[in-house]
């Protein structure tokens, strides 16, 4: 496949602000995306399965892949747990002709915007407000007081780069979200 063919949608936002339901409604209904599978030393959550949701491994297993400069970009994203882009998850899916779409955190979508230039779409999804991104983390009700406080403080942090994207989309109603992203995404793929 030739380099221009070769194109990324990559989704950032904070922990809260939507990313995931966009990204899903995005699979759903557009079916030259494939999602990019991940790697992370984190442990499986719920029915997330391995090779699907992520590739689940050891950090000696993570370490291993970064000697061999197998990754396209990884972070330790929470204190002790590392995430990563296989270059291999992103090749798979261009080989079969379809456009990956990464849903990472803040920094590694700038390393990857960087990395890919124009083949990228970066999307920065914006929480209404720092107070509706609590109520909602609340509503989740997964997060300890100070686990949460931990991801408002890292969630204002990140939103203060959301000017380095291509694109930012408010999610303030998840369908109008959903609807203004995949028009910026039809509007890259068709370029
Ligand atoms: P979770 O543990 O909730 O699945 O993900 C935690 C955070 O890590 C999310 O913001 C998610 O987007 C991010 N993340 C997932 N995969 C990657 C990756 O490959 N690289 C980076 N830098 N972040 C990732």
């Amino acid at each position: 496949m030739s380099e221009q063919h070769k194109k990324a949608i990559i989704l950032t936002a904070p922990s809260g602000a939507g990313k995931t339901s966009i990204t899903r409604f995005l699979l759903a209904n557009y079916p030259q995306l494939a999602f990019s599978v991940s790697a992370t030393t984190r442990a499986p959550r719920g029915a997330e399965q391995d090779g699907v949701d992520y590739h689940f491994m050891s950090p000696a297993a993570f370490e291993t892949h970064i000697k061999q400069n197998d990754f396209l970009e990884y972070e330790m994203v929470y204190e002790g747990l590392y995430y990563g882009t296989l270059k291999s998850a992103l090749d798979h899916i261009w080989a079969e002709g379809k456009m990956p779409i990464l849903d990472i955190d803040v920094k590694g979508a700038m390393a990857i915007q960087k990395q890919l230039g124009d083949q990228a779409l970066s999307i920065f999804i914006l929480p209404p407000s720092i107070e509706v991104l609590k109520e909602r983390l609340a509503k989740r009700n997964t997060d300890s007081e100070e686990k949460m406080q931990m991801r408002l403080d890292k969630a204002a942090y990140e939103i203060s780069f959301n000017n380095q994207f291509n694109a930012v989309v408010k999610n303030e109603v998840l369908n109008t979200a959903c609807e203004e992203t995949a028009a910026l995404i039809q509007e890259f793929i068709s370029k």
